[in-house]
């Protein structure tokens, strides 16, 4: 009973083929056909027929045979919705038997005709019958005539049937194969890694073979117009005499070029007629498909066929250049070229890459923190960092974890790879803000005083020997990779100026240092959006001062250490201010937690205790006493603003008196300062009242006019929730996303990388939270806020200033909620950008 109707549709100008029944080659072919190139005749199989074919329906094998006229030979090639999902191989020559065999030695000569029929049986028993590989692999010495012959009684050998000769059946066979393997575990897993549904259907192509080998002219290659590495226009591809399907491209295949070359001959100046006529094809793809395709031909005794075009695969740099000349020519507009560029393809542009497609030895995988890649000699500590540095030898700084003592030695350092931490750790944040590239919680076991560090395969390295570090995948590479450099090219440019004018969301930057903002205002960042007041300290002669404040036991201890902070922190906000000239700059006041600030070992005591001039015990006892059980939800922020109200006054004091000195020489400034984790209303009250009693005495002092804008971390679920009373004393609210993530679901953002990847591999967690903004639950936490807060205060700002603010899916979310802007790290901004404009787009 083979004469179901299995449902397949010749691809027409006109035919109901569609990406999402028939899959992207289909609609592909379609297109092609409508442009006029000589497609052989082409069938499609539907997703709906190839599930039931797997599933064991019989159908009408001569009814599509016979759309194919007398004793065609065939190809079938899967036809997936997004390329990317993968798909069976193709099987090329169906059709090939004896007779086939025996009328193609006349016409075409014996070899051409024993190499269709060896290629077949091949693929056939391997693929189809799933005979054992090595069995049909013949070396290069062997004749085709003797390899033919050895191929069809190895395969009666191993099936005990001779080869099929009915091609009804051939087809049938392959058919069903293909859709079987589609549905087996180890191609769906391999898919579903790739972001197919777990339903994703596969087409199947049938198409009439054009031979590529036999007398005349006769061929197979592949076309484009692109460097798949740059993106610049330049005609690539490969030809191959005699040869079918993709095999121009193997490595070992003694293909032409297509354009002239010095390594050999050329189609250009063998075949001139073929080769223009190909370009014009190639070129006509380009225009009306608007994009670059790969176009697959073949050359059968002079005669040109297109069978086949996929989109060029391309680096990320190639994707942007690309999207740019193909708006540049007119081909598509400014809209599709900025939704064609993947934010985060950005970053990597932006930062030097370790060359993906170089060989790697790859020795431990963490969390990719930072992006970009690095390579240096491996120290583990930060004195021996910055002896590195003054020899002008890079070193990548290897810790169990950082805290703000590491800071020199991670200026000094290229790149930075911890042990433990996620997302919003120490190392991970300073590490993005500085651009450098950074992975934490790597599979590494550090030995301190060996200065060593063991790798999970038992190999060790010890300081000095040398490593790559890969940001953007998470992962650190024995000894030196290949490196990309960066790029800020025309292309890159003109697509941000592009997203720019269409984008109705504000990016800002958090900038914590002169060096940060330059960075920012490069980046096009629209004012600082979190400047971390505390991390201006992070300096080794800044940090003393810092403790000395933190670690005052008396409040003339305290006075002693304000008052020299005072103007160290005038001038960091004058240079702010100066660099951002024109452009908001959003201050926070402290929010030291304590135990990045206080010395972790013995070490760090003792030379705390020299700078204080203290005995050690003292200091030992102190760091005790101020030591927290829960550093993250102790005295931080606003909590340590109420309790010792000179340190916020000083830093008020500091943000006025540089607004004024600063308006001297430029646009007048209007500082915005922010109270960080904030939960009561109260504590608003209490500092703004603090502030503007500094305003009016710096105004006083001066004679100068000027006002700022007061605005609130929203950091705490109780501050979300108690939004509209806090907007009452508020100009602005900040959701500082990491410690609201923090807090929304009890979990330590410095401790959270040791189980992230097992609660994202099981599916407790989607994403890690920390990275991408958790929609339904402090998604809805900054709903709230927004709602209430404005419901108060209609006129209210509303942002976003948290790692999630440099993050495309959350910066969607933050968009639809009605935030003014979000805030990223600086390397961020463009990513952002981009993230924001597709939005519109
Ligand atoms: C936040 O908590 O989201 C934030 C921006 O502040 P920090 O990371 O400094 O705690
Ligand atoms: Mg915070």
């Amino acid at each position: 009973q083979d004469n179901e109707n299995l449902g397949f549709t010749r691809i027409r100008r006109v035919a109901p083929i569609a990406v999402n029944t028939h899959g992207g080659r289909a609609k592909c072919l379609q297109r092609l056909i409508r442009l006029d190139l000589p497609v052989p005749e082409t069938i499609a199989l539907s997703f709906d027929a190839v599930h039931r074919l797997a599933e064991g329906q019989t159908f009408d094998k001569h009814a599509l045979l016979r759309v194919f006229g007398d004793a065609p030979l065939l190809s079938v090639r899967p036809s997936s919705e997004d390329p990317d999902w993968g798909g069976p191989g193709a099987i090329l020559n169906i059709g090939m038997n004896d007779a086939r065999h025996a009328e193609l030695t006349k016409t075409h000569g014996p070899e051409a005709a024993d190499a269709l029929y060896l290629r077949f049986v091949q693929s056939y028993a391997v693929h189809v019958e799933r005979l054992d590989p090595e069995v049909f692999e013949f070396d290069a010495s062997m004749s085709v005539s003797d390899a033919l012959k050895s191929a069809l009684s190895a395969h009666e050998d191993e099936t005990g049937d001779p080869f099929p000769q009915d091609p009804a059946f051939q087809l049938g066979q392959v058919l069903r194969s293909m859709a079987r393997a589609w549905e087996g575990t180890t191609a769906r897993l391999l898919r579903q890694a790739k972001g197919a549904p777990a339903d994703a259907g596969l087409g199947l192509i049938v198409q009439a073979m054009s031979l590529g080998i036999g007398p005349g002219e006769s061929g197979a290659g592949v076309m484009q117009l692109v460097d798949a590495t740059t993106g610049a226009p330049l005609i690539k591809g490969r030809y191959k005499r005699q040869a079918q399907g993709r095999e121009a491209l193997s490595a070992q295949s003694n293909a032409m070029y297509l354009t002239q070359d010095v390594r050999g001959p050329s189609l250009e100046e063998e075949q001139p007629k073929l080769f223009a006529e190909l370009v014009e094809m190639s070129k006509l793809c380009r225009q009306r498909l608007r994009e670059e395709m790969q176009v697959e031909f073949t050359i059968s005794g002079g005669k040109l066929s297109v069978l086949d075009a996929v989109r060029v695969p391309r680096s990320s740099r190639a994707a942007l250049r690309i999207a740019v000349q193909l708006a540049e020519d007119g081909i598509i507009s400014h809209e599709d070229a900025i939704l064609r560029v993947p934010p985060r393809s950005l970053t990597e542009l932006l930062h030097p890459q370790v060359d993906p497609n170089a060989p790697r030895d790859v020795i431990a995988k963490g969390i990719a923190a930072s992006p970009g890649g690095a390579v240096g000699r491996i120290v583990f500590n930060s004195t021996v960092a910055q002896t590195y540095e003054a020899r002008g030898e890079p070193c990548i700084l290897v810790r169990r974890e950082t805290t703000p003592e590491d800071i020199r030695g991670m200026h000094s350092s290229v790149g930075i790879l911890t042990e433990r931490g996620g997302v919003t750790s120490h190392a991970a944040v300073i590490a993005r803000g500085m651009g450098v590239p950074c992975v934490v919680g790597a599979s590494i076991r550090i030995n301190t005083r060996e200065r060593t560090l063991t790798l999970e395969d038992g190999r060790k390295l010890a300081e000095g020997d040398i490593l790559t570090l890969d940001g953007s995948a998470g992962e650190a590479l024995v000894g030196e990779a290949q490196m990309l450099p960066p790029v800020k090219d025309h292309w890159y440019l003109q697509l941000m100026e592009w997203a720019d004018a269409i984008r109705d969301l504000g990016v800002r930057a958090n900038a914590d240092t002169p060096a940060d903002a330059a960075m920012a205002r490069d980046f096009k960042a629209e004012g600082i959006g979190l400047c971390r007041t505390e991390h201006m300290f992070f300096e080794a002669d800044r940090l003393t001062v810092m403790r000395e404040m933190i670690f005052a036991s008396a409040h003339e201890d305290r006075s002693e250490a304000i008052a020299r902070l005072l103007p160290m922190q005038r001038s960091d906000f004058i240079e702010l201010f100066r660099i951002m000239e024109g452009l908001p700059v959003c201050i926070r006041l402290f929010d030291p937690p304590l135990h990045e600030f206080l010395p972790s070992d013995r070490e760090g005591a003792k030379e705390l205790a020299e700078a204080l001039d203290l005995p050690l015990s003292d200091v030992t006892r102190r760091i005790e006493w101020l030591s927290e059980f829960n550093p993250m939800l102790g005295m931080r922020g606003v909590r340590l603003g109420i309790t010792f109200p000179e340190i916020y006054e000083m830093q008020a004091r500091a943000i006025f008196e540089a607004t004024v000195e600063a308006s001297k020489h430029g646009a007048p400034v209007v500082p915005e300062i922010m109270i960080p984790l904030v939960s009561a209303r109260r504590e608003v009250e209490i500092v703004k009242t603090q502030i503007d009693g500094v305003a009016a005495a710096v105004k006083n002092e001066t004679g100068a006019a000027f006002t700022y804008r007061l605005g609130v971390m929203v950091e705490t679920p109780r501050a979300a929730l108690r939004a509209h009373d806090i907007a009452q004393h508020a100009d602005f609210l900040s959701f500082g996303t990491n410690d609201l993530t923090q807090m929304a679901y009890g979990l330590s953002r410095d401790d959270a990388g040791r189980f992230m990847n097992a609660y994202v591999q099981q599916g407790v967690f989607p994403e890690d939270p920390f990275h991408t903004l958790d929609i339904e639950g402090v998604g809805e936490l900054l709903r709230i806020g927004t709602e209430r807060g404005r419901g108060s205060r209609p006129d209210l700002t509303v942002a976003v200033c948290g790692e999630h603010g440099g993050n495309p899916e959350s910066i969607a979310f933050c968009r639809a909620i009605g935030l003014d802007y979000v805030s990223c790290s600086p390397f961020r901004v463009p990513v952002a950008r981009l993230a924001a404009a597709q939005l519109v787009a």
